[in-house]
């Protein structure tokens, strides 16, 4: 009996062959001697196989697929909080808002930018309504996001130069979003992706992190992994892409010893710089 007739016939490549994986195998018909135990990788013969279970059940590790993985971390991201500007922007937020609630979160915790946020919107929604503030009120209320006093001067700039230039309204390219003052690329996409809905690639620390461990970028900056994210990540993926891996960065993937042994996509994951994980 041969055994291309006791498998199923699902392959995958390991140094290059074509071989056949382990759990794929049906132990029931293994009756006779293999006769292609060179094609079985991960034990010395199919013999070997039926007598080292624990081999057979070892993780299977598949070819990385951008679809593929995004797809599972989409379906766990329904048990997961949403980034707080995803929240914030789903919640009915204009653009200015979206501008306002990013601008805040820098280097801040989500848990502190949301109530700032709140506390700020209640008194200012609107440009017309930022510039009736004194820098110091707009402190108080944002207290304790990182760099508050500089953040509430900002805040006065920009509204002003809406209003000066927008009239009122917040544009929606990169290039005018940059030019306002303390707005970067990351800044600048996140808007047009939870303000616009315009397909962009926010980097922050996470994206960067993760998809540099994923093996998807090889790179040393968030400015290099936007860029290569831009020729090589599908454009359907580009609105949904940082807020998924915002949300599996703070839950799973975090920076510092991840938790590879309940990640969805451990299969596909060469954990590329990763030297402890839980
Ligand atoms: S296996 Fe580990 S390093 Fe890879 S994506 Fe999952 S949590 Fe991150």
């Amino acid at each position: 009996m041969l055994f291309e007739n006791m498998v199923t016939h699902r392959t995958a490549t390991v140094a290059g062959a074509q071989v056949y994986e382990p759990e794929h195998f049906d132990f029931t018909w293994a009756a006779d001697p293999c006769m292609h135990a060179e094609r079985f990788p991960y034990g010395k013969s199919c013999r070997h196989l039926m007598q080292t279970e624990k081999e057979a059940v070892m993780p299977r590790k598949r070819t990385f697929n951008i679809d593929d993985f995004v797809a599972a971390i989409e379906t766990h991201y329904r048990q997961w909080d949403a980034p707080i500007i995803t929240f914030i922007a789903n919640r009915g937020a204009s653009p200015f808002e979206v501008l306002v609630s990013t601008l805040l979160s820098l280097r801040t915790k989500d848990e502190v930018t949301g109530p700032a946020a709140e506390r700020l919107f209640k008194v200012a929604r609107t440009p017309e309504a930022m510039i009736r503030l004194t820098p110091e009120a707009i402190e108080k209320r944002i207290y304790p996001v990182g760099f508050y006093p500089t953040k509430a001067k900002r805040l006065l700039e920009i509204s002003r130069i809406l209003l000066d230039r927008y009239d009122g309204q917040v544009p929606d390219t990169l290039e005018a979003l940059t030019a306002l003052p303390g707005v970067g690329r990351k800044t600048a996409n996140l808007v047009l992706v939870e303000g616009f809905k315009i397909p962009a690639i926010c980097v922050d620390t996470h994206v960067h992190r993760i998809s540099n461990r994923i093996g998807y970028v090889n790179t040393k900056t968030p400015d290099q992994t936007e860029m290569a994210l831009r020729k090589k990540l599908p454009r359907r993926h580009w609105v949904r892409y940082n807020e998924l891996l915002v949300a599996f960065g703070q839950m799973l993937c975090r920076p510092v010893s991840p938790f590879c042994s309940r990640c969805p996509v451990a299969d596909m994951c060469p954990q590329t710089g990763v030297d402890r994980h839980r």
